[in-house]
């Protein structure tokens, strides 16, 4: 009978559906476990190189299942280092995963969704509109394919949930995919602490992220409702700065991690000394760091990036607030994979998806 049955992708699978596998196997529990083992720790493509299963065992398993990731259609790295790839999905669309190189750190930018429904005005994506939600598999197959990518004795050393998609709107495929990437029995074994949800303020699920022991990191860009309608008018509509910001005063009382805020310096829109006082002054007392990253502009925003003078005056100011403020650096402009970057490439995949084909082979280009 499976031979007209679609095989099971175990990756797709989270732990309780793998174990209704295993039972319907007819097979013993503790199989899950191994087979977890096989594709989380140990990586494997193959059922064949599951060898604590036995041969008979294997065979079965193969009838029925298969393991499979995305395939890379493909990578560019920039002159800096920073490395972009496109993944090709299941349903042939297509999403971005940002490596990061930074000295011995590599950081590993993740998309949580196809597109995004948000409207950011600053953001590449967002003119995507969203396609749909990613699957935990697919989140943690940007993980596996990109650390399989680096060379002999090199890991990834954090995640940041800063890729397509507003990940909080995507909550239990994200939740599920942590799950996979932080546990030390048969997961990935990454530590929570080096993993950072980012949003643009969908603030119903931050007691989840908090419970998940992970960083949050709000994407807040504006000072006023004002700015915030202008800037993001889709989440500042639902959830306004007054309601963000309790929501942040709720989540530091109840958390060990402090907040972390982005502020996307536009010149002439948010980046005035008027605007870093209050800054200041609405992050008072709220146990939280501040990133500053100046626009990375591209063809066809309206927005632009502020001089390096006007960038210091906010900075200091928001220093002499009492408040730690950093410069996030631009990284990997000539492949558009800095911050709010992500998704050209994978429209124009979408765009011209009917002429590759599913199974055909990864193409690598490299810059
Ligand atoms: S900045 Fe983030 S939340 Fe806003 S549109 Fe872009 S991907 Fe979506």
């Amino acid at each position: 009978m499976e031979l007209n049955t679609p095989l099971v992708n175990l990756l797709a699978l989270n732990p309780q559906e793998l174990g209704e596998l295993v039972q319907g196997l007819g097979w013993p529990r503790y199989r899950t476990h191994q087979i977890l083992k096989w594709l989380y720790q140990h990586r494997v493509f193959d059922i064949d190189a599951m060898t604590n299963l036995s041969r008979v065992d294997r065979k079965r398993l193969r009838q029925v299942a298969t393991v499979q990731r995305e395939e890379a259609i493909s990578r560019r790295i920039a002159r800096d280092g920073t490395g972009k790839f496109l993944w090709r999905l299941e349903d042939g669309l297509a999403v971005e995963t940002v490596l990061i190189p930074e000295e011995r750190r590599r950081t590993l930018c993740v998309s949580s969704q196809v597109g995004c429904s948000l409207d950011c005005g600053f953001c590449l994506t967002a003119q995507m509109a969203i396609k749909r939600n990613l699957r935990a598999h697919e989140i943690v197959g940007q993980v596996l394919n990109v650390q399989a990518d680096l060379p002999d004795g090199e890991h990834l050393t954090s995640l940041v949930f800063m890729g397509m998609g507003e990940p909080l709107m995507n909550f239990d495929a994200v939740a599920d995919a942590i799950q996979r990437i932080t546990n030390m029995e048969w997961g990935l074994g990454f530590s929570p602490r080096r993993i950072t949800v980012s949003t643009a303020g969908w603030i119903p699920q931050f007691p989840d992220v908090r419970r998940l022991g992970v960083n949050l990191a709000i994407s807040l860009n504006g000072t006023t409702n004002a700015q915030r309608d202008h800037l993001m008018p889709a989440v500042n509509r639902r959830f306004n700065l007054e309601a963000l910001l309790n929501a942040c005063r709720d989540y530091v009382k109840s958390s060990e991690r402090p907040l972390t805020f982005e502020y996307v310096l536009l010149a002439g829109i948010n980046d005035t000394p008027e605007d870093a006082n209050r800054l200041g002054s609405l992050l008072r007392g709220l146990r939280c760091k501040v990133n500053l990253i100046p626009f990375n502009e591209f063809p066809g925003n309206r927005f632009h990036r502020p001089t390096s003078d006007v960038i210091d005056t906010f900075q200091q100011i928001i220093r002499r607030r009492g408040l730690d403020v950093f410069l996030r650096k631009s990284r990997g402009e000539d492949v558009l994979g800095a911050c709010g970057q992500l998704g050209r490439s994978a429209s124009a995949v979408l765009g011209t998806l009917t002429t590759h084909s599913k199974r055909g082979l990864p193409i690598y280009a490299e810059f």
